[in-house]
């Protein structure tokens, strides 16, 4: 695949990530597989991978600040 900003090719990396779920609310996701471009910062989450996201943010908890999950739990 390639990076839809500057052409390069994209690796199959694994990251953490920061999720805002409300004004104070942050859920970090970790170990996360995504498309990472060699050359600029640009990254591509994959649609299966983002339903995945979106279940996990699902289950935290809106009155927490922060909350960590991971991603192959
Ligand atoms: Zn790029």
């Amino acid at each position: 695949m390639k990076c839809h900003v500057c052409g390069a090719d994209l690796h199959n990396i694994t990251t953490d990530l920061p999720f805002k779920t409300g004004l104070k609310s942050i859920v970090i996701i970790k170990d996360i597989p995504v498309f990472q471009c060699g050359n600029c910062s640009e990254y591509l989450i994959d649609d299966a991978v983002m339903e995945k996201i979106d279940a996990i943010l699902s289950r935290a908890d809106i009155h927490a600040e922060l909350e960590i999950f991971s991603y192959a739990a």
